[in-house]
């Protein structure tokens, strides 16, 4: 499914909600996935996984999603203009 998800403009961490009351720091803390948009590029990103199991991802504190790191974007070759 695709997801609005937000790219931190210092760090470049992705960040997208995973519940209405989730609230995740990228890895400089320059921006939360409610936070405003000012210091952030809106994206979208296509991540294989349900609403549902973004939810208990939040809620049940797994941390597997919601965030995209910089260096998992390296690793998988990402640039943003692709995105
Ligand atoms: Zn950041």
């Amino acid at each position: 499914m695709k997801v609005d998800a937000l790219q931190c403009l210092s760090c470049k961490d992705i960040l997208y909600a995973r519940a209405r009351h989730d609230l995740r720091p990228c890895a400089c803390g320059a921006i939360y996935v409610s936070a405003s948009t000012a210091h952030a590029t809106p994206v979208e990103v296509e991540v294989d996984v349900t609403l549902s199991e973004l939810y208990d991802d939040w809620n049940l504190r797994r941390d597997e999603f919601g965030l995209i790191t910089t260096k998992f974007q390296r690793r998988r070759g990402w640039k943003l203009s692709e995105l």
